[in-house]
């Protein structure tokens, strides 16, 4: 029999909190940031404080940074067996603990239990996946075209990295950064987001546990996330600066990255559209819309922003997600049966319920919702929006809130052209039967990731990441560990002389 999940209750969450640690994690100890002061964790289903926690300034990311820097040639030569076995080991230990990080993810992000549960599985992947790819870092050897020379080209770990993180996933996306930097050999600083930062400081103690010695592993969390990331990312001691978050910061970040000429992985924004042809599989689209947009609570940079539905199966498509939508349980994400947790913060109520308002005034339909929650915590009910008109800022903002916005077209050429009307381009969605017109789509959207008749593409195992104002590079599957790797060669002469 499978494991049962632990009960939750407040018993359960306080001991979950007492077992993250409060400091800043550098060089391997824990301790208080250069000024002593600390930044309370809230729960957004409940406004209450969960803990406080060392708020690092700019001197702690130097300190960070100067850490990783004395610990990177160790662990470039450290062999690559021994760091895969301590990937492997905490991938395990992950397992071992899995309730407690999904707990801890639902206290200070919000999402539902269940959602969270997911999260430790995905994320934890990327522990097992670059433990596998760690022992696999190739290179070649080859003949020139002229026959005169032998060409040797071998991979190095790029160096020190600063990774920065997102608070929607605030474990996948620590993993997803961690875990291929240190199967690259290169040591690293973490800045997890200010919102969510507990999973981040738990994960990094089980990263010790697991035997990554001291320096490789720093972690900063702060308040003060531009100033002291500036700092780190024009020192020249830094080598790689790889980023998930919202596209402006991502802009901010490539200007000071230009600086120094850093390696840099951006992890962007997105504005996915999601097709639902005439000759859809039309139940399977209803899941797939349902779990490309309200997973997270819409809180995702894969979560469907724009559906685009042919008209002849607008209407049946639209009645069908309504039901489903109304029948979604909205809470605190602990409770049983919760589909819709609260949005991260105050702010991304007022945006969705900005951006269907904008939408309602320019002639949308609510089918269901529509409004913020009532009383404490940061909710917004599960929402369905027809006939949304052009020009409206719902089809161009990521919205990143439980609302589900369609627009009808006729033509697949009329749908191409929409879906690709957008400077994002990370990931889109599209439901046909017809095996040709998916490979002409295949061919025809401009985005990074498509999720041909499923809503949902994430897995360690593929080449994650956008094009267009969606970023620069992949994380996951062969090409993730790539980010971390420089490429060199060495050439020689023809041994035999010729
Ligand atoms: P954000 O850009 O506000 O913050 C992301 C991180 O950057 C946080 O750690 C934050 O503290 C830090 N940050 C903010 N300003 C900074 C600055 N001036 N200098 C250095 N660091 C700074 O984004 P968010 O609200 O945390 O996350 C949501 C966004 O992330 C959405 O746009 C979403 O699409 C995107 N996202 C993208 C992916 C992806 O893989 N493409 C995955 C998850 C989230």
């Amino acid at each position: 029999m499978a494991p049962q999940p632990a009960a939750t209750g407040p018993a359960v969450e306080q001991a979950v909190l007492d077992r993250v640690p409060q400091g800043l994690y550098i060089d391997g100890s824990w301790g208080p940031s250069a000024d002593g002061g600390t930044f309370a964790v809230v729960d957004p289903s409940t406004g209450e404080t969960l803990k406080r926690i060392a708020d690092a300034t700019p001197e702690d990311g130097l300190r960070a940074l100067a850490a990783a820097d004395a610990a990177r040639h160790s662990w470039a030569a450290t062999p690559p067996r021994v760091r895969a076995e301590m990937l492997r080991r905490a991938f395990d230990l992950l397992q071992e603990r899995r309730e407690d990080f999904a707990l801890l993810m639902t206290l200070e992000m919000g999402k539902p239990l269940a959602e969270a549960r997911g999260e430790v599985t995905y994320g934890g992947e990327f522990l097992r996946w670059f433990s596998e790819e760690a022992v696999r870092i190739g290179g070649s050897y080859g003949t020139n075209p002229e026959g005169t020379g032998r060409t040797i080209v071998s991979h190095k770990p790029v160096g020190p990295a600063f990774l920065i993180t997102p608070w929607n996933f605030p474990l996948a996306m620590a993993t997803r950064k961690i875990a291929p930097a240190l199967a690259a050999g290169c040591t690293v600083v973490v800045k997890p987001a200010e919102l969510t930062p507990l999973t981040t400081l738990l994960f990094v103690d089980l990263l010790a546990e697991a035997g990554v010695p001291a320096g490789v592993v720093n972690v900063i969390p702060t308040t003060t996330a531009g100033a002291v990331s500036e700092p780190v990312i024009t020192d020249p001691r830094l080598r790689k600066l790889s980023f998930t978050g919202s596209t402006p910061v991502g802009r901010t970040l490539l200007a000071q990255a230009a600086q120094n000429v850093l390696r840099t992985s951006m992890e962007l924004g997105g504005n996915a559209p999601f097709l639902v042809f005439a000759d859809a599989d039309l139940d399977l689209a209803v899941e797939g819309a349902l779990a490309a947009k309200f997973r997270n609570t819409g809180q995702a940079c894969t979560a469907a922003n724009r559906f685009l539905v042919h008209e002849d199966v607008a209407e049946d498509f639209a009645a069908r997600v309504t039901a489903r939508v109304e029948a979604m349980r909205v809470g605190r994400g602990t409770e049983d049966g919760v589909a819709i947790g609260p949005l991260i913060d105050d702010r991304a109520v007022a945006k969705a319920h900005r951006l269907v308002t904008d939408a309602v005034e320019r002639g949308a339909v609510v089918r269901t919702g529509g409004h913020p929650g009532e009383g404490t915590g940061t909710f917004y009910a599960p929402t369905v929006l027809t006939d949304v008109q052009p020009g409206s800022d719902i089809l161009r903002d990521e919205i990143f809130g439980p609302v589900l916005a369609i627009r009808t077209f006729r033509t697949e050429d009329e749908a191409v052209a929409a879906a690709n009307d957008t400077e994002y381009g990370l990931v889109g969605y599209a439901f046909t039967e017809d095996p040709a017109r998916g490979q002409r789509l295949m061919e025809r959207l401009e985005t990074g990731m498509l999720g041909l008749n499923t809503g949902i593409v994430s897995n360690a195992s593929a080449p994650f990441g956008g094009v267009k104002q969606s970023g620069l590079g992949r994380e996951g599957g062969g090409e993730g560990i790539g980010e971390y790797l420089e490429t060199m060669y060495t050439l020689t002469p023809d041994p035999f002389g010729r």
